[in-house]
């Protein structure tokens, strides 16, 4: 009997074993490739997803394997510096391999004890009162108390839960690989620069020794199950760019859509979905691996806590009321910027002036605020501007705040030195700091980093720790 059986090893899978692990779940994962993905898209962490590796310790170790870039120029490409300001520690964005990072989430995973199983998918389960029974492809039977499905867009689990993945289908293809070149840097050059005012969804880029990145709509819209043939980008290149620079030897060939859908439900009793499996929308932005990653980080404390007996009874269920409204808001900054890069003149004519507007500090605060999703507020109810917000990487007396919450537990930061988290002490830390930078009296967060209360009342601060942390010890 394990405790919680996650259907897939991708970012959202392996964060979310990590997270379960850090307060002794059992945790089995299965995946259902017998071996890590083999190409190489390079995916690009957010501020707050960065933020989230700190809060683990786990920064260091992605920082080595990746590369760190100037924040900014998210929203559809537009061209413009992040703005002064941003209220974050790790305001860059950090480009990093896919398998990389599955790969670095995984061995944390499995360093906290996870149990990783490859080549297992999971064909089938039932519910019931007690638990979840699995069935692996091979016919094997687990029994589990939870069941994730962090299985990717096609989720077996959401489909077998009879969940209802409503929005939009895929209206555009677009084809993705690496290749080498026939004809000289220059002229790719070159011909990039003058198509790519007009004509943005595409790009030919160096990319490693020889080798190019190369981007460029399908003709039309296809099974993106047959991976897709040299040929097609050759048509492609010339349709576009009048040349197809003398593609060949690809490295690996892909094809992506742009559907946007939204699971109805998160959760069906014992079983739950994050990730892909509840919702994506075209990479525009980069924002899906982060959305996922985030969506583990909400997740993982709270089932814990139901697993380990102490969640208060609608402690679970503000998983879907706190991360679908994050998804729904993605899903429409991906659809408003998808408009933005259409050539068609009306969109054009917007793009031009959002690239106005954005000369405005606020609009460009508020829009990149909202891809790196440090702008998400939780509704914990009516409150001050920092509740249910996450609280940054300040200075207190032991060094970073984000140092204190390797271990995913709460953390009363308390800068009246007279309070005190009594029989919740097992769940909760307790930091008497009166120099902490903070502009608030005392605030309690929770293991994600979020506020859930500001005062300097013990009377108060006792009733949120029951809301948050249930029945004392
Ligand atoms: C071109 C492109 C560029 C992108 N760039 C970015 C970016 O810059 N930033 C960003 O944040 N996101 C980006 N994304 C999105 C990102 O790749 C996905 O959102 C992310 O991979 C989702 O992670 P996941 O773990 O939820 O699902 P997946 O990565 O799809 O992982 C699901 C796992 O489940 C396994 N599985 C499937 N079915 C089963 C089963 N039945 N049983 C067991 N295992 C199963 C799969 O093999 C897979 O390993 C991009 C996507 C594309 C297409």
């Amino acid at each position: 009997m394990f405790d919680v059986i996650i259907a897939g090893c991708g970012p959202t899978g392996a964060m979310l074993a990590a997270e379960l692990r850090l307060h002794d779940v059992r945790v089995l994962v299965l995946e259902k490739e017998t071996e890590p993905a083999s190409f190489v898209r390079i995916v690009g962490l957010h501020i707050r997803s960065l933020e989230l590796m700190a809060m683990r310790g786990l920064l260091e170790r992605i920082r080595e394997r990746g590369r760190r870039r100037p924040a900014g120029a998210y929203f559809a490409g537009i061209d413009k510096p992040a703005p002064a300001g941003l209220d974050s520690a790790y305001a860059y964005l950090l480009g990093i391999p896919q398998p990389v990072i599955v790969h670095l989430l995984e061995e944390h995973a499995i360093e906290l004890g996870a149990q990783v199983r490859r080549g297992s998918a999971v064909t089938a389960f039932q519910q019931d009162d007690g638990g979840v029974t699995v069935e692996l492809v091979d016919g094997e039977q687990l029994r589990t108390r939870y069941l994730v499905g962090c299985d990717g867009a096609r989720s077996t689990v959401r489909k077998l839960l009879g969940v209802g993945f409503p929005g939009e289908p895929s209206r555009n293809d677009t084809l993705m690989g690496e290749v080498e070149v026939g004809v000289p840097p220059e002229e790719i050059a070159a011909r990039m620069t003058e198509i790519r005012d007009t004509y943005k969804r595409w790009w030919l880029r160096p990319f490693g020794e020889r080798i190019y990145s190369v981007v460029v709509p399908a003709a039309g819209v296809s099974d993106r199950a047959q991976p897709p043939t040299l040929e097609e980008f050759r048509q492609q290149l010339r349709a576009i760019a009048g040349t197809d620079f003398g593609v060949h030897s690809p490295r690996w060939l892909s094809r992506f859509g742009d559907a946007t859908r939204l699971a109805e439900r998160y959760r069906v009793g014992r079983v739950l979905l994050a990730g892909d499996a509840a919702h994506i929308h075209p990479p525009i932005g980069g924002q899906g691996l982060n959305l996922g990653v985030q969506d583990a980080f909400n997740l993982g404390w709270k089932l814990a806590a139901q697993v380990r007996g102490w969640a208060p009874e609608t402690l679970l269920d503000t998983y879907q009321a706190e991360r679908r409204p994050v998804a729904e808001d993605v899903l429409d900054n991906t659809r408003a910027q998808t408009e933005l890069l259409s050539s068609e003149p009306g969109p054009q004519a917007v793009r031009r002036l959002l690239t106005e507007l954005m000369d405005f500090d606020e609009v460009n605060h508020y829009l990149i605020e909202k891809i790196t999703a440090i702008g998400v507020r939780y509704d914990f109810g009516a409150g001050p501007e920092l509740l249910g917000r996450r609280l940054p990487d300040i200075d207190v007396k032991q060094g970073h705040l984000y140092g204190l919450l390797h271990r995913g537990r709460g953390l009363l930061l308390d800068r009246t030195e007279r309070l005190t988290v009594g029989g919740w002490s097992d769940r909760v830390d307790h930091l008497a700091d009166p120099t902490a930078a903070l502009d608030v009296p005392c605030v309690l967060l929770r293991p994600d980093g979020h506020v859930a209360w500001i005062g300097d009342d013990q009377q108060d601060l006792d009733d949120h720790l029951f809301r948050w942390f249930g029945t004392p010890d």
